[in-house]
């Protein structure tokens, strides 16, 4: 009669974890699809934004710039392009952005160093400053976006369109929740 081991081992099933990408490459070594995907989709770049700068005159006051210098300060406004769409936190025309809105400011890996106009909570601004992704974002939730409007990390519910203010009353819409990062 044969008899059989219950207890003889098993082959043992040796499982490789995985790394995620944002942890085993750079933000230049990504590609494309993953450096896309890597937007948490806050939103927070659609909001108008302020710099007090000594030098402005009558003639540059609320025009766009492409650099802080030394010692500005950036502040943050509830103002959001009036093509956001405030509920998805998504641009309602995305493909036609740069023509519309010609100071929207598309990140990409070719301009990373802009990345100091993105707010704190910014998933390219953490990864580049070496602080890692959230844990509200949409890629450790399958894709959606509500652990992140939970976390009020988004600024749905919070924003009114630059079409329904007056850009020069915009002292009165400066707000510090842009700011806000956890994690
Ligand atoms: S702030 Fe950064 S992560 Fe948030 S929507 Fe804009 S680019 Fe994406
Ligand atoms: S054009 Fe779209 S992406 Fe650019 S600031 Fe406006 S809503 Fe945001």
């Amino acid at each position: 009669m044969s008899k059989k081991n219950k207890h003889s081992p098993s082959k043992a099933k040796t499982k490789t974890k995985v790394e995620p990408f944002w942890q085993t490459k750079t933000l230049a070594q990504m590609t494309r699809a993953e450096w896309e995907s890597l937007c948490d989709g806050c939103a927070k770049c659609c909001l108008h934004k302020f710099i007090d700068d000594e030098n402005t005159t009558d003639e540059t006051e609320l025009k766009p710039t492409t650099h802080i210098a030394q010692g500005e300060q950036m502040s943050y406004s509830n103002i959001a392009c009036h093509l956001l769409n405030d509920k998805s936190c998504q641009c309602s025309k995305y493909e036609q952005r740069t023509e519309l809105v010609p100071d929207c400011v598309q990140l990409t890996q070719e301009n990373l160093d802009d990345v100091f106009f993105m707010p704190p909570s910014c998933t390219y601004r953490r990864l580049k400053e070496g602080r890692g992704i959230p844990s509200w974002h949409p890629l450790l939730h399958h894709g959606k976006k509500s652990a992140m409007h939970q976390a009020g990390m988004s600024v749905r519910g919070k924003v009114i369109k630059d079409n329904d203010v007056e850009l020069e009353d915009f002292e009165d819409y400066i707000v510090l929740w842009p700011l806000h990062d956890i994690d």
